[in-house]
């Protein structure tokens, strides 16, 4: 796996950006300013047996398929990781994601703390994992209700999960607290930065000083 950046000289191994945060913490915003920024990004869009959002578009957000073809897919071993979250079921489609990496792209994941477990044992050098915090328990209710897309129980829901979800913090490379959202971007991109640099993953370094050596 190599991947050569605009401007880089030195290829390197594609990574596995993996975002989680409990719902209405920011991530899906995030999550769309990474893709727009970032281009040599790709998402991996994971299949759900969730309803669609009014907003969502099937293909682009997640694929919308049946409980019958989620579990078929799974039997298939299909799915790099899966979880069961807020009574519905998600997986991330194994074969795009092997054919974005074997192209040498680095993905982002939009997935919880169960499929971030899953991916990094499997993978455990090239996954980058960012948990996202709210500033504040009221913030993350008043997001999901300006959302307005899930009804009062789904919100409910969602919010006795986030205890859980925000209990496993600890199990990430980075947290960051999104009290505001173009500082909390401009962040996020700075730990890609960085961690796409790392001398493990330029492929084409030991080669590169070789050369530099040679010459002098
Ligand atoms: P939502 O229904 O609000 O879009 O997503 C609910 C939760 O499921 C979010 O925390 C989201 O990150 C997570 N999720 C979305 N897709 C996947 C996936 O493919 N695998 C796993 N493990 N979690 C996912």
């Amino acid at each position: 796996m190599s991947a050569h950046l605009e401007n880089d000289i030195i290829g390197r191994r594609g990574l596995m950006f993996v975002l989680s945060s409990p719902s209405g913490a920011g991530k899906t915003t995030l999550t769309r300013l990474l893709r727009d920024e970032e281009p040599s990004l790709t998402l991996s869009v994971s299949v759900t047996t969730r309803a669609r959002r009014a907003s969502e578009v099937d293909g682009i957000h997640y694929r919308f398929i049946s409980p019958e073809e989620f579990f078929d897919l799974r039997e298939r071993g299909e799915l790099l990781e899966w979880a069961e979250v807020h009574g519905n079921f998600y997986g991330s489609p194994r074969r795009e994601i092997e054919r974005s990496l074997a192209a040498g792209r680095d993905i982002l994941f939009d997935i919880d703390y169960q499929g971030a477990m899953q991916v990094r044992e499997k993978a455990p050098d090239d996954v980058v994992s960012v948990f996202i915090l709210p500033p504040s328990i009221p913030e993350l209710r008043h997001r999901l209700e300006r959302r307005a897309e899930d009804s009062a129980e789904v919100i409910s829901r969602r919010l006795t999960a986030a205890k859980g979800e925000i209990g496993r913090w600890r199990d990430y490379d980075y947290v960051l607290v999104n009290d505001d959202l173009q500082r909390t971007f401009a962040r996020l991109r700075a730990i890609l930065s960085a961690e796409r640099l790392r001398r493990e993953r330029q492929t084409g370094l030991t080669s590169f000083v070789e050369g530099l050596l040679n010459d002098l």
